[in-house]
């Protein structure tokens, strides 16, 4: 996978991730691809879908705060 930004060349990482969304969601261990040059995180179709499916469900349920373990809850 090639970075979007600068075109370099990425590899495997993972990543950590702050959304606020009514409550604030931290997930924790995202695999990602980090480019090498500029640290830009991509993320696969696959787990793009996976956290948003997360984002959505943590609305309904939580209230103020979580931290999840994507490869907990995957
Ligand atoms: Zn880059």
């Amino acid at each position: 996978m090639k970075c979007i930004k600068c075109g370099r060349d990425t590899f495997l990482s993972r990543n950590t991730e702050a959304i606020e969304n009514g409550c604030l969601l931290v997930i924790r261990h995202i695999p990602c691809y980090e480019c090498s040059e500029c640290a830009e995180m991509l993320y696969t179709d696959d787990v793009a879908w996976q956290l948003e499916q997360l984002t959505d469900r943590a609305k309904r349920m939580v209230q103020e705060f979580a931290v999840v373990d994507y490869t907990k809850v995957m």
